[in-house]
């Protein structure tokens, strides 16, 4: 056990052992942060892979400059944030350990977050409300015909119909996070963003949704999982986990469990659970 500390204290702390320090970024979002915090940090745990601190930011209008989390303690950083902006000298931090190989998830309206911060754009590739506006350098990412599309189409960018259970297309099945998954499953009743657009560089979708025009939707496949690289850093972006009802869908749990440990260590040794969702079947943990 010394000789095991010793040594994950000479090469990576962040990634030493079997446990892998995550830090969820909360403190300001317009959706139940106080609530959802707590089961993102338990459902990492559950898998036995991760140890979870959480770094909150001060309330709207509060004194940002106390906010300077150490990322480098870490292997990966799940963003729970959707607020005012951070210190510039924070931003500048992440973006460099993001690319020198920091790990980054992407929970919801975290990708709501920081329009005007360019890297933090190229980290998420993709995002949504904010004033954010399509077109040449901020496409639209869809899936038609078995492949990515950027759509450079001009248009406002994020919308959303009524939380409904929908299904969710596995897309590049090699992909470590989607090996496994069946090709078709569903999730419980959630947002399903459309429109979303960004510098989308670097990016691999994993999976889509169907926009249904009769639920305020555009007719195309929505992109719902993605992988990002940037730099020597990986994203996983998930677009659903409204609230804690939709966080129970054990679609999202996995894929988040599994998202983030590829985003961390560009492997994923979690499995597809028995009770993982079918096509025709939502399936719930409590
Ligand atoms: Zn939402």
């Amino acid at each position: 056990m010394f000789l095991r500390t010793a040594v994950c204290f000479l090469i990576a702390a962040a990634t030493c052992g079997a446990q892998i320090r995550v830090l969820i970024v909360d403190g300001q979002n317009n959706h139940a942060w106080q609530q959802t915090t707590p089961v993102l940090k338990k459902m990492l745990e559950d898998s036995g892979k991760f140890t979870v601190d959480v770094a909150t930011t001060p309330p709207k209008g509060g004194d940002m400059s106390t906010f300077h989390p150490d990322f480098s303690a870490y292997a990966l950083v799940l963003s729970n944030y959707n607020g005012e902006a951070w210190p510039d000298d924070v931003n500048r931090a992440f973006e460099s350990w993001v690319k020198q190989g920091g790990g980054f998830a992407v929970v919801h309206a975290a990708d709501n977050a920081f329009r005007k911060w360019g890297s933090y754009q190229e980290m998420t590739a993709v995002g949504g409300w904010g004033g954010r506006q399509s077109g040449p350098g901020t496409p639209m990412a869809r899936w038609r015909d078995g492949a990515l599309v950027l759509d450079t189409k001009e248009g406002r960018c994020g919308q959303h119909g009524a939380r409904e259970p929908f299904a969710i297309t596995t897309r590049n099945p090699e992909h470590p996070i989607a090996k496994g998954l069946p090709t078709i499953w569903m999730h419980a009743a959630d947002e399903l963003y459309n429109s979303l657009c960004g510098p989308a560089r670097e990016l691999t979708i994993l999976g889509t949704a169907f926009s249904d025009p009769e639920n305020r939707g555009t007719g195309e496949q929505e992109p719902m999982l993605m992988a990002i690289r940037y730099g020597k850093g990986r994203v996983f972006h998930i677009t659903l986990g409204h609230d804690v009802a939709a966080m129970q869908s054990v679609g999202f749990i996995v894929t988040l469990q599994r998202g983030a440990e590829w985003a961390a260590t560009g492997r994923v040794t979690i499995p597809v659970p028995a009770d993982f969702p079918i096509a025709i079947e939502i399936r719930l943990r409590q």
